[in-house]
C-alpha cells in the first residue's frame, strides 16, 4: 500500500480521477493533512464517507516514530525509526532567518567519502518520498515549530535517489502542502553528473550545492570515490551548463582538512578553477570524529584561505559550526542505531 505522505498532488488528482471523483479534492486532502496537520482519514469533514473509505483502503498514513531526540541550544537531532526498523537522522537548525532542517534521503550511503561518518554504513535502501516529508512534519509537531528551510545534507546521495527527491521537493513546494518556498530548498550533491545534467531541467527554481572538497582531482580522488567516475573537469562543465540554463548560483561545499586540502597554493587553484563562475563557496571547519583520522585546519588556516578566495574575487562564507556537541554536525549524522546511542 501507498503512502498518503509520498503522493504529489499531481498523483493524487491522476488518483481521483481514476476512481470517478473530482480531481480538486486532492487539493483538499493536501490541505488536511499539511495545513490542519489532520492524517486520520476520518476527520476529513468535507469529503464523502465512501470516499474515505476508498483512501483507507488504498493508502497508509503510518509515519515514522521518533526514537530519539538530543538538542543543545540552537539545534535538534533527531533518530526515527521507520517502518522496517531501519533507522535515521534529522537535524534542525535555529537560524535568526528561520528554523532549517537537514533531512536524509537514503538509509547509509554508498557514495564512500573518506572523511565521512554518514557513509560507514554502506546504503541499506533508498528513503521514499513520504520518509522524507514525514522527518519535517514530525519535527515541526514535536518542537511546535515552523520549518522554514530544508536542506538535503542528511545521510545519503540525494542524486542516488533522484525520483523520490523530486517527488518530495515537489509536495513540500506544493501551495496546498507544506508551501516551502523553492528558493528555501537546497538539495547537496557530492557531484553525480548524469543527475545533475536531469537537474538542469527540472522546473523549480530550487537551490543547487556541490559538495566539491578539493580543487583538483589529485586530491579529490583521495577523498571522494565519485571523483573516480567523474572527473573535476567533466563535473565542472556540467555545473556551467546547470548555471547558464537556470541562470542561479551554485554552492560549492569545502571542508577544510588539515594538510589536506587546506594549503595556499590549494586555495590559488580553487580560485581559477572557480573564476567568473556564478558561486559562492561555503568553507566548513571539519567536524572530526572518532573513527577517522581526519584532523580540521586551523583557525588561522581557514581564514588565510579564505583571504585568498576574497583577494581572487571568489564570494566566499565561512560556515558556522552547529551541533557538534550533539553530533549533529554535517557528516556525523548515522544510520547506526547502535552506534548512535
Ligand atoms: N551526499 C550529499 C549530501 C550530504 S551533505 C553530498 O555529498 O553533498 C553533507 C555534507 O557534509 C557534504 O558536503 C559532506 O561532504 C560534508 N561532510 C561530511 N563529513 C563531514 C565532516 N566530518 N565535517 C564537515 N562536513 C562533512
Amino acid at each position: 500500500m501507498l503512502n498518503i505522505y509520498g503522493l504529489t498532488r499531481k498523483q493524487l488528482e491522476d488518483y481521483f480521477e481514476s476512481i470517478g471523483e473530482k480531481k480538486f479534492k486532492a487539493q483538499q486532502v493536501f490541505e488536511w493533512l499539511y495545513q490542519k496537520k489532520e492524517s486520520d482519514f476520518d476527520k476529513f469533514s468535507n469529503i464523502k464517507k465512501d470516499v474515505i473509505e476508498k483512501l483507507k483502503t488504498d493508502f497508509t498514513n503510518n509515519k515514522i516514530k521518533i526514537i530519539r531526540k538530543q538538542s543543545s541550544t540552537d539545534t535538534y537531532k533527531y533518530l526515527f525509526e521507520l517502518e522496517d526498523k531501519n533507522y535515521i537522522e534529522a537535524v534542525v537548525m535555529v537560524h535568526n532567518y528561520g528554523n532549517s532542517i537537514c533531512v536524509s534521503s537514503q538509509v547509509g550511503c554508498n557514495m564512500g567519502c573518506a572523511f565521512c561518518e554518514s557513509g560507514r554504513l554502506k546504503k541499506v535502501r533508498n528513503l521514499e518520498s513520504h520518509e522524507m516529508v514525514l522527518q519535517i512534519l514530525k519535527i515541526e509537531e514535536d518542537i511546535n515549530v515552523r520549518i522554514s528551510h530544508v536542506v538535503l545534507m542528511g545521510i545519503g546521495e540525494p542524486f542516488d535517489n533522484y525520483d523520490n527527491v523530486i517527488s518530495f521537493i515537489n509536495i513540500i513546494n506544493d501551495n496546498n502542502g507544506i508551501a516551502l518556498g523553492s528558493r528555501h530548498i537546497t538539495v547537496s550533491t557530492c557531484g553525480v553528473v548524469p543527475k545533475i545534467k536531469e537537474f538542469t531541467n527540472y522546473d523549480k527554481q530550487v537551490n543547487l550545492a556541490i559538495s566539491l572538497h578539493a580543487p583538483n582531482n589529485e586530491i579529490r580522488d583521495k577523498l571522494m570515490n565519485i571523483n573516480k567516475a567523474y572527473k573535476i573537469e567533466e563535473l565542472m562543465d556540467s555545473i556551467k551548463d546547470y548555471i547558464k540554463v537556470t541562470n542561479r548560483r551554485v554552492t560549492f561545499e569545502y571542508i577544510m582538512l588539515q594538510g589536506i586540502n587546506d594549503t595556499k597554493d590549494c586555495a590559488i587553484e580553487l580560485s581559477n578553477l572557480l573564476k567568473g563562475m556564478n558561486c559562492y563557496v561555503n568553507l566548513i571547519p571539519y567536524n572530526e570524529t572518532s573513527h577517522i583520522e581526519f584532523k580540521k585546519s586551523s583557525q588561522k588556516t581557514i581564514l588565510e584561505f579564505y583571504d585568498i578566495l576574497k583577494k581572487n574575487n571568489i564570494n566566499v562564507t565561512i560556515r558556522r559550526e552547529f551541533g557538534s556537541k550533539v553530533s549533529a554536525a554535517c557528516g556525523q549524522l548515522r544510520a547506526n542505531f547502535e552506534e548512535g546511542l
